[in-house]
């Protein structure tokens, strides 16, 4: 196949709209569906790439609409060019609009479907992944009343998830109790991890993250807010648990800031903030150089995106913890194909060439 003979001949956006089996609860909100959007490419050659992003309107400023609006700005200047050259087309979709990071990472995921299926390769292959690992996700614990998130997190621990990650940032001292209830309920062997999601002040952080020291907490995400990045080395510093930057780091620009700062241990990277596969792999070369350990994280996605999440994750040994279990929360799976769960949170990455998953018809608008 000649490489220069590849076109993009259409562009499809859709809605997908999932009901959550239950609310999902987070200091910024409460969340009741998945609304995301869902980007199919079509080519010349009969490959097609899917993508989808999961906007997340508090944190990076889009909702599925606005992604619908945007995305038709990217289609328009993606007709009719060469799929595979992906810096092309990034640079591109940068140069007609700023930021947007979640609308332009399901295009890139897209792109690199289409390039990887014509590479003939698993899209973790085309991204020099291996297979020498085991992926897992953790299952989280939305914040909320004491009682029921011990109780919450004692199913998860009998489902046999190795990890439970608990959404915390209602208030420190509040915070502390959450984490002893549950530690009391689960023990202390199984680890926990914790998201502040922005919930504390710098002087409430230390003293939290001090005061849940005996609580065996692997690291805290995201501790203060988002803007208040200047702070997070003395955190850091004064803090007997690791911290991990989320909201703080959306992209490359962001990870070399953390990095001259000193101020996480270890980043959480998602491709709805870094905009897609392309800025996330540049994060991760950087997070390599500097020995910053990696979480790849999710929105609301579907087994879709989640599938791409989790061939990323197999193409560093520095990412080495998995936040995948969003697509678990629906109470409906509009996917066919893709990563396979475990009930106890293992995941099997597909060998189809691609991403290997798409959206079943019928479920997308
Ligand atoms: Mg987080």
């Amino acid at each position: 196949m000649n490489i220069d003979s590849i076109k993009i001949t259409d562009i499809q956006l859709h809605k997908l709209k999932i009901p959550l089996i239950e609310p999902f609860t987070i200091s910024l909100g409460t969340m009741y569906d998945a609304e995301n959007v869902i980007v199919i490419i079509l080519t010349n050659e009969g490959i097609t790439g899917w993508g989808e992003c999961s906007p997340f309107m508090s944190i990076n400023g889009e909702s599925a609409d606005t992604a619908l609006v945007v995305g038709q700005y990217l289609k328009k200047i993606l007709l009719g060019e060469n799929p595979l050259e992906i810096e092309q087309r990034v640079k591109e979709m940068d140069a007609v609009i700023y930021a947007n990071n979640s609308i332009k990472s399901a295009f890139d995921m897209a792109l690199y479907d289409i390039a990887s299926q014509h590479a003939g390769v698993p899209l973790y292959q085309y991204l020099g992944g291996k297979k020498n690992k085991t992926i897992f996700t953790d299952y989280t614990v939305s914040v909320g009343d004491a009682a029921k998130m011990a109780d919450d997190a004692l199913i998860i621990k009998e489902k046999g998830f190795p990890v439970i990650k608990v959404k915390l940032g209602k208030g420190g001292s509040s915070d502390v109790e959450r984490v002893k209830a549950i530690r009391n309920k689960v023990g202390l062997e199984i680890p926990i991890r914790i998201d502040a999601n922005q919930g504390w002040d710098k002087d409430e952080a230390i003293a939290t993250l001090k005061a849940l020291q005996p609580y065996n907490i692997q690291h805290c995400e995201e501790p203060i807010s988002r803007h208040d990045f200047m702070q997070l080395p003395e955190i850091k510093q004064h803090s007997p648990i690791p911290i991990m930057s989320d909201e703080s780091c959306c992209d490359p620009h962001d990870v070399k800031r953390l990095i001259n700062l000193e101020a996480c241990d270890l980043i959480n990277i998602k491709l709805g903030k870094s905009g897609g596969i392309f800025k996330a792999l540049k994060m991760i070369r950087m997070a390599e150089e500097a020995n910053i350990k990696i979480q790849i994280g999710a929105f609301l996605e579907s087994r879709l995106a989640m599938t791409t999440f989790a061939h990323l994750a197999l193409c560093s040994d520095n990412i080495i913890h998995y936040d995948f279990d969003t697509a678990l929360m629906f109470s409906k799976d509009p996917v066919i194909g893709g990563i396979v769960y475990e009930e106890n949170g293992m995941i099997e990455v597909p060998e189809e060439k691609g991403i290997g998953a798409q959206i079943i018809a019928g479920f997308i608008s």
